[in-house]
């Protein structure tokens, strides 16, 4: 606290990312970062920059990875918009299109930054609870007087996705207002809602670089949709910092999108593990909502979550774990899915307990 300070900076409730403890080397199955290394073509094009250009500003418009993402998702680059990480897309969308006034419709269990974006742009959250099988029911998102809707698919920390009919129900239901899917999980096995982007001026989809392509160290996200809502984030972007994606970043991020095989092939190795890891768990009595994501989402009936988090820390493990205050969710523990052997090192460790 200090004397400066307005009442705005003494009112925020800033996100506290998951831990990342430097006392010792854990098997990290906390922050649902990929356990592979990112695209050799990425690290390449990436080593390149440091050696020859850094120097010089990067190009303030991306276009060499607007372009791989435009040819990726059939898109025109006019229909591309990049930032700083995921996190920042969100919060320039939020800043641009839901600080409307009216309140703004997300579920009660989803991605916990959206409510603290909410509080920086003075937006009232309308959360919109999940069912008791924490699934997101499209009918409860039709007639909402709100400045837009967020929809997390997969949905995080549950991991549940919502097919294609149903985000375009949602779609269909609020056309007056834009409606946000953060598909940061979508490559591990939903389906996305790119395919819509077309036909619904008011979607934009949300991914990132920083789970699948596993490069969540150099903080590169993006936003798909109508050409209009792409320049009303420029104009924002514009309007706060130029160059918010460096050399080093924007060449690695566009190799990683053109080498689409390589994002199969680590995707399909994470798919496999999680479809063992969920075997295992439920060997040893874990309840697991079904994911389409990179992690799980677990409950004990006879353990209380807490306990287990320390006890794997304590080995040299580290889960995420929300807080026993949590409603709902209080007793449920989310797993990044690692490799087979830091998996196998995850059963072993619960067997002891
Ligand atoms: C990880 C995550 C993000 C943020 O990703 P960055 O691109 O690393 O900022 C956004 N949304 C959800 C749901 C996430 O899990």
């Amino acid at each position: 606290m200090s004397r400066f300070w307005t009442d705005k900076i003494a009112s925020l409730d800033p996100y506290v990312p998951g831990e990342q403890p430097q006392d010792k080397k854990y098997i990290k199955l906390n922050t649902n970062e990929s356990p592979y290394s990112p695209s050799p073509k990425a690290l390449e094009a990436m080593e390149l920059e440091v050696s020859e250009r850094l120097r010089l500003y990067p190009d303030p418009n991306c276009e060499t990875l607007k372009e791989a993402l435009a040819k990726s998702y059939q898109l025109n680059v006019n229909q591309v918009f990049v930032g700083n990480g995921s996190d920042e897309v969100l919060a320039l969308a939020f800043m641009g299109y839901f600080a409307g006034g009216k309140p703004l419709a997300f579920a009660d269990i989803t991605y916990s930054f959206y409510k603290v974006y909410a509080g920086l742009y003075s937006i009232e959250p309308k959360l919109v609870p999940l069912s008791d099988d924490f699934d997101i029911i499209p009918a409860d998102y039709e007639n909402l007087d709100v400045s837009g809707v967020v929809i997390t698919n997969p949905n995080a920390p549950t991991g549940k996705a919502l097919p294609l009919s149903e985000i375009e129900a949602i779609l269909k239901a609020n056309p007056d207002v834009m409606v946000l899917v953060d598909e940061a999980y979508v490559d591990f096995g939903a389906q996305s809602a790119v395919s819509l982007i077309n036909q619904y001026p008011n979607l934009l989809v949300v991914q990132t670089l920083s789970k699948s392509r596993a490069l969540a160290g150099i903080r590169v996200g993006y936003a798909l949709g109508h050409p209009d809502l792409i320049e009303g984030l420029e104009r924002l972007k514009n309007s706060f910092n130029s160059y918010p994606i460096d050399r080093i970043a924007l060449a690695g991020a566009t190799a990683a999108v053109e080498d689409e095989a390589y994002l199969k092939e680590i995707c399909d190795k994470t798919i496999a593990t999680r479809e063992q890891s969920v075997k295992d768990l439920e060997s040893l009595g874990f309840n697991i909502i079904p994911s389409a994501t990179n992690f799980v989402f677990v409950t004990h009936p006879g353990k209380d979550a807490e306990k287990i988090y320390l006890a794997l820390k304590e080995q040299g493990i580290l889960v995420r774990f929300f807080g026993s205050n949590k409603p709902r969710i209080g007793n449920y523990l989310r797993i990044t899915i690692g490799t087979d052997e830091e998996m196998a090192a995850l059963t072993a460790a619960l067997k002891t307990l």
